[in-house]
């Protein structure tokens, strides 16, 4: 940033980190360079460091200046979906041999990563309750790499200490991995807690519509930086220039989003903890939450992503989610609309008979930013 040499608050960054008015036309949004390759000024001459679009497009620099930025580290990558920024990372940080902890509540794409695809190139891995970090310590060998984590998980809203976690893995040699899909940078920046590697599905909050699939990376670390930009260019999932420009642009009203989803939340938790056909509420912000005062201390509010079990039982859960209305029933989460799903047998039916198989009560609710009178309205009839 040439222009600003202020320092800049989290929504300042948002909106111009990476993403100076273009130097041709002075267009104040950075264009969508929708080009494969780039004219050369003789043999080598590259006028502005763009070759090919696989190594790097100017609309996906913005949004990994942007990224970057956003999170406190050396590097952000843009990737084509969370899972793409998964199995890059995962192929840069670990070889055949090597050992990682996964937590036991995590997105169930992530489980299925590790269990069909990374075991099979002799990667093995552990499963631990993060949320007990002396489960974490016994699940440690003297081939682990990395530990992953989710804080909050998914679904069951689990808060993990991650400043303790990154000790942890530290003193074994590994690296920390923090999946912050669920907090976003805005509530929540683990690499000032520790973390050496940030992984986003930005399908979720970071994009903020539901228009997009894309993941990304932020490392903490300049040379480990450059190690998984090499292997992105040279496994190729990357964000397309399109995919990477909407996600610029959710990303620049993520403060205000998250704020609203939030006390929206809030709201919904306090709903479902007084109502009688409600036997659980999985939410951080309840004060009864075993992780509330963790989630105080590493997050700037508690997300927008509450769980809660039914008390008729799986098929009473799977009535309240058909009978919602304006909670769409659907997969995915932190769209500017609410969504209900039934993870037992949508999102994490590929965890069925595994250690992160979930309760089969379980709904979970991504709040939206609609009007809060509406939402509880229509969650108050789904319950009956
Ligand atoms: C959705 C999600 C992913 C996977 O991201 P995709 O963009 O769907 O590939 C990973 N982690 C979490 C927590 C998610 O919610």
């Amino acid at each position: 940033m040439t222009e600003h040499q202020l320092p800049q608050g989290f929504e300042t960054l948002a909106i111009h980190a990476g993403q100076e008015a273009d130097p041709q036309t002075g267009a104040v949004v950075t264009p969508i360079y929708q080009v494969s390759t780039y004219k050369q000024d003789g043999v080598g001459g590259l006028r502005g460091g763009y070759e090919y679009s696989r190594s790097a497009n100017p609309t996906r620099t913005a949004l990994e200046e942007c990224l970057a930025a956003l999170e406190g580290g050396a590097r952000g990558l843009a990737f084509a979906s969370g899972l793409a920024a998964e199995d890059t990372l995962l192929r840069t940080i670990l070889k055949p041999g090597d050992h990682i902890v996964i937590p036991n509540d995590a997105y169930g794409g992530t489980f299925r990563l590790f269990a069909k695809v990374l075991t099979r190139w002799g990667v093995e891995f552990s499963v631990a309750n993060t949320q007990d970090l002396e489960t974490v310590r016994a699940a440690l060998r003297p081939n682990t790499r990395a530990v992953w984590v989710e804080t909050p998980s998914n679904p069951l809203l689990g808060i993990t200490d991650l400043a303790a976690l990154a000790e942890i893995a530290h003193g074994a040699g590994a690296l920390l991995v923090v999946d912050n899909t669920f907090a976003s940078p805005y509530l929540q920046q683990p690499i000032s807690f520790g973390a050496d590697a940030v992984v986003h599905s930005t399908t979720k909050y970071m994009g903020g519509h539901s228009d997009v699939v894309g993941g990304a990376l932020v490392l903490a670390d300049a040379a480990l930086g450059e190690e998984v930009a090499y292997h992105q260019n040279a496994m190729g999932a990357v964000s397309g220039p399109f995919d990477a420009w909407l996600v610029l642009r959710g990303i620049k009203t993520l403060g205000v989003r998250m704020d609203r989803h939030s006390s929206n939340a809030e709201k919904v938790a306090e709903l479902l903890a007084g109502h009688p056909k409600v036997s659980q509420v999985l939410y951080p912000g309840l004060p009864g939450h075993p992780g509330h005062d963790i989630a105080a201390k590493q997050m700037k509010a508690f997300g927008g992503m509450v769980s809660f079990r039914v008390a008729g039982g799986e098929e009473a859960a799977v009535e309240v989610c058909n009978r919602a209305q304006l909670f769409t029933l659907g997969e995915s989460l932190g769209g500017v609309e609410s969504l209900i799903e039934h993870p037992g047998r949508m999102t994490h039916a590929s965890a069925a008979g595994s250690p992160l198989e979930v309760p089969g009560d379980l709904v979970r609710v991504s709040v939206g930013i609609e009007s809060i009178d509406d939402l509880l309205a229509d969650l108050k009839q789904a319950l009956g």
